[in-house]
């Protein structure tokens, strides 16, 4: 795979840079981190979390083909999608586990409970046999892993995070309902050193490579692996090749011209919000909805230029759904808060506690952004 073809339709890419062993990370936006410090280097484990990334989303792929191909599913058999969360999770936990076997910590949605349950034995071994194909068709493991070793490296994702040392953050199928319907979903993986985000990857294996509101490419090809590392800038390269190119953030600056992300699913977010912010900044262009933290690297190079998220009241905020996605869009030039205006706080565990609902754009929108959702929440408040 050339890489001037996404020169021509990202013209923001930039050839990747040599990685620096030691970076400085300036004040910034950015609400995964904060403050001046000699950054550390994060190279070795961004590599294991592409690689890890990449051979979970070979195993949803595969899955999600099974599931679209067979006649005889059932609409609300949720097993493939099961089979495919624990597989991912699995395998992402393993391969991380080898790389870093001294220090070790996963916060991670899934656990092995249902599967040690009476009658689960078949799909057990599904999932362990997934695995293990999965691991055979990279060079690096020659393991069989049995099924008690698949069940423990789920339930090596027990962890709460927080604010000290250091914990990886995995959402090992994001937008489960876009992987059911046969659209949008993500493998979410991304690190907290310290209660910040300080890298994120990616996997979203059905994202098309050039822009998503572009139907006249020629190019039809899916698969975006977005990967950025705290003070090193966003990057994307397809699923099956390593040509790398940079990715940033839309410049737009008139709301006017700008478009927006939303959920697919209205039960995640409130469209009839989103819709009023958007008729207050004047967007003329209609809602992209789509599952999944797919909508962060859409936006990080560029798709669109604001992304929305405005779940109904009582919802929490689980750190999974942003970590990566949060990283990937900050490190392309963009900013990601919480609808009052706040940076996201990743140090308080599992949950994100958030004022309302999460909203992401480029520097320059954002203030206009905040102004309009404050406008839109007190007039949804009181509608006279
Ligand atoms: P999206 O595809 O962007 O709508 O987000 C998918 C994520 O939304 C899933 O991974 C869930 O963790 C999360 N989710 C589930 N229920 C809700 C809800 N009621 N409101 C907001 N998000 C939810
Ligand atoms: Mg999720």
């Amino acid at each position: 795979m050339s890489i001037n073809w996404l020169r021509v339709v990202f013209p923001s890419i930039i050839k990747l840079p040599p990685p620096l062993p030691l970076r400085y990370s300036s004040p910034s936006s950015c609400s995964c981190f904060s403050s001046v410090v000699v950054a550390m280097s994060y190279d070795k484990e961004l590599t294991a979390a592409k690689k890890a990334a990449s051979l979970a989303a070979r195993l949803c792929q595969k899955v999600q083909k099974s599931l679209l191909q067979s006649d005889v599913q059932s609409k609300n058999d949720r097993s493939p999608v099961t089979v495919a969360d624990y597989g991912s999770q699995a395998l992402v936990s393993f391969v991380l586990q080898q790389e870093f076997p001294a220090e070790f910590s996963l916060v991670a949605e899934e656990d092995s409970k249902d599967l040690r349950k009476d009658g689960a034995q078949e799909l057990v071994d599904r999932i362990t046999k997934l695995v293990n194909d999965s691991l055979a068709s990279d060079e690096s493991y020659s393991v069989t892993l049995s099924t008690e070793d698949v069940l423990k490296a789920i339930d090596s994702g027990k962890s709460e995070g927080g604010s000290q040392g250091r914990h990886w953050v995995l959402d090992p199928i994001d937008g489960t309902k876009g992987f059911l319907r046969g659209g949008q979903y993500a493998i979410a993986l991304a690190l907290l050193d310290r209660g910040k985000v300080v890298l994120g990857v990616l996997a979203c294996p059905n994202l098309p490579l050039t822009p998503i509101n572009d139907q006249h490419s020629p190019n039809n090809e899916v698969g975006c692996l977005f990967f950025a590392e705290v003070g090193g800038g966003s990057y994307m390269q397809p699923l099956d090749s390593s040509s790398t190119v940079k990715v940033q953030v839309s410049g737009v600056e008139n709301p006017e011209e700008a478009s927006f992300f939303e959920s697919y699913e209205a039960a995640h977010s409130m469209h009839d919000l989103s819709s009023l912010i958007a008729q207050k900044l004047g967007v003329k262009a209609p809602p992209v909805r789509i599952d999944s933290q797919v909508k962060y690297g859409a936006l990080s190079r560029g798709d669109g230029a604001i992304y929305m998220r405005l779940p109904h009241k009582g919802y929490r905020e689980k750190i999974w759904d942003h970590a990566a996605g949060c990283i990937v869009v900050t490190e392309a030039g963009g900013v990601v808060m919480d609808a009052a205006g706040n940076p996201l706080d990743f140090s308080k565990g599992k949950f994100l506690d958030l004022d309302t609902g999460i909203i992401v754009t480029n520097q320059k929108l954002m203030p206009i952004l905040i102004k309009a959702v404050r406008e839109s929440l007190e007039e949804k408040a009181s509608p006279l």
